[in-house]
């Protein structure tokens, strides 16, 4: 287990361990790399008078300049004490506040950026969707709206690698027991993937979705195939451990699906640059 570049500590609202808990577990896995991806969801950044939707303050904290700017602060300063630490953030929903993002671009300290989108614009986060209670043509075309969001986030936004590109089946296949025909998305998904990989991004693989009812990275073998098809050649992987327990978990797996989909390498980043580490 070399590398995993996707965790929480509890500048995180949804995260549980101190940053010193994580690096000490990261330790005894005796990981070469690890970075902490706290959240800044960006559309949540402005106090919540200002926002022109409903959000709970639970759901505020994600956007938090707070808690997003001090997991930074806290992060660079652990690196003295743990040399293998990488100091990253998971900026979501980057193009719905564009002003958000520059503020958290702009921190010197970043040595990785996760693009991801929990949300399309104008609606609420895919964990919080109420799926029993829509047509499938509904979920469709959330769907469609959700990759072409993506896409226009390849275009435009500035991030090192995508994060957890097949998200909403977490929820929609995972917890709801619906299967989508994903074959539709099929172009979509090949524009993502080349945008990325003409920009110099890559995409992770999250093992996240191993320890739940998905069952299977985000995204999934076939995807990686895909993505390297396309040109891809940064790929990260990363746990999305929201506790010290779940650290490391899945990374093996990841990197054997790096393997069976025909890569020779993975990718760590420092100062925003990847680095690549061989399989
Ligand atoms: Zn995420
Ligand atoms: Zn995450």
């Amino acid at each position: 287990m070399t590398a995993d570049l996707h965790t929480h500590t509890n500048y995180s609202p949804d995260a549980k361990s101190s940053p010193e808990e994580m690096c000490r577990r990261a330790a005894e896995l005796g990981l070469k790399w690890y970075a902490v991806t706290d959240h800044c969801d960006c559309n949540f950044w402005l106090p919540i008078s200002e926002q022109d939707r409903k959000i709970t303050i639970d759901k505020e904290m994600y956007g938090s300049r707070d808690y997003a700017q001090a997991s930074i602060s806290h992060i660079s300063r652990l690196k003295e004490q743990f040399p293998f630490l990488l100091c990253g953030v998971e900026l979501g929903q980057p193009l719905q506040n564009i002003p958000a993002a520059e503020v958290i671009l702009s921190r010197p300290e970043l040595d990785f950026v996760i693009g991801s989108l929990h949300m399309n614009s104008g609606r609420d986060d895919f964990y919080w969707l109420d799926y029993g209670n829509m047509t499938l043509a509904e979920i469709y075309s959330l769907m469609e709206e959700y990759f072409s969001e993506i896409l226009e986030m390849c275009r435009k936004a500035d991030f090192d690698v995508l994060g957890h590109l097949t998200y909403p089946l977490r929820y929609i296949t995972g917890e709801y027991g619906i299967t989508l025909e994903m074959g539709r998305f099929d172009d979509v998904i090949r524009s993502i993937f080349r945008t990325l990989a003409e920009n110099g991004h890559g995409i992770e693989i999250n093992t996240s979705g191993l320890r739940q009812k998905i069952g299977k990275t985000l995204p999934d073998l076939e995807y990686v195939k895909l993505y390297r098809e396309c040109g891809g050649e940064i790929l990260t992987i990363g746990s999305d451990a929201h506790n010290s327990g779940d650290l490391g978990a899945g990374i093996e797996f990841g990197e054997q699906t790096a393997r069976d989909a025909g890569f020779k390498y993975t990718a760590v980043f420092r100062n925003r640059k990847p680095e690549f580490i061989k399989l």
